[in-house]
């Protein structure tokens, strides 16, 4: 695993409430891995997961003048984006596909023509993303950031042209499993949980 140094605490936070693991794991790629983020344990401990929050909405609050509301995607990124908008004083609305089209709910009457920052737990090939911000514009609201807790891509995958702010950059190695050093000791594999999620 390639992490920047300057993450170990947000490492430390994310260890502790056993949101990243570390083993002998089989992704839904089919590759193996020593490490695997288990992000559904984030929201099932919510004072940890308020200590991430608190360092992501400090960065924001740093990076982003001005902005009305804080938008996720259902369902994983929902805590992670109400915590986050009830830190910066915002306004918080959620995605949700209806019909596998990325979508917002009447209710949120405030949301068109507004400055949204987009909040995400995980980011991997950047998929929902790329539909909640476009399902933004196509309301006329301006996207004034993108963060998630996690880049898994390490910073190499730009949203729709904009940077993506993380906590956590990192590059996670996958082998194919003839040549995973972990099958070759003989450790056991782990399937974790497969997320139906595009992330
Ligand atoms: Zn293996």
């Amino acid at each position: 695993m390639i992490a920047d140094p300057s993450n170990e605490p947000v490492l430390k936070l994310f260890k502790e409430c056993d949101a990243l693991l570390q083993g002998h794991f089989k992704l839904t790629s089919g590759k193996h891995s020593e490490w695997y983020f288990e992000k559904i344990r984030l929201i099932e401990k919510p004072a940890a997961l308020e200590r991430i929050v608190d360092l992501l909405a400090a960065k924001i609050r740093r990076e982003v003048p001005d902005f009305d509301y804080v938008v996720s995607p259902a369902y994983g990124a929902i805590a992670i984006g109400f915590l986050a908008a009830l830190k910066l004083d915002k306004k918080f609305a959620f995605s949700q596909r209806v019909d596998e089209k990325m979508s917002f709910r009447s209710g949120f009457s405030g949301l068109d023509g507004s400055r949204a920052v987009i909040v995400e737990d995980i980011l991997t090939t950047g998929g929902s993303l790329h539909e909640v911000v476009e399902s933004l514009r196509a309301r006329g609201t301006e996207v004034a950031g993108i963060y998630v807790l996690v880049d898994r891509s390490a910073g190499t995958i730009p949203v729709e042209g904009k940077p993506v702010g993380s906590l956590l950059a990192l590059k996670v190695e996958a082998f194919e499993p003839a040549a995973c050093p972990f099958c070759a000791k003989g450790l056991p594999i782990t399937k974790p949980g497969a997320s139906d999620k595009k992330t």
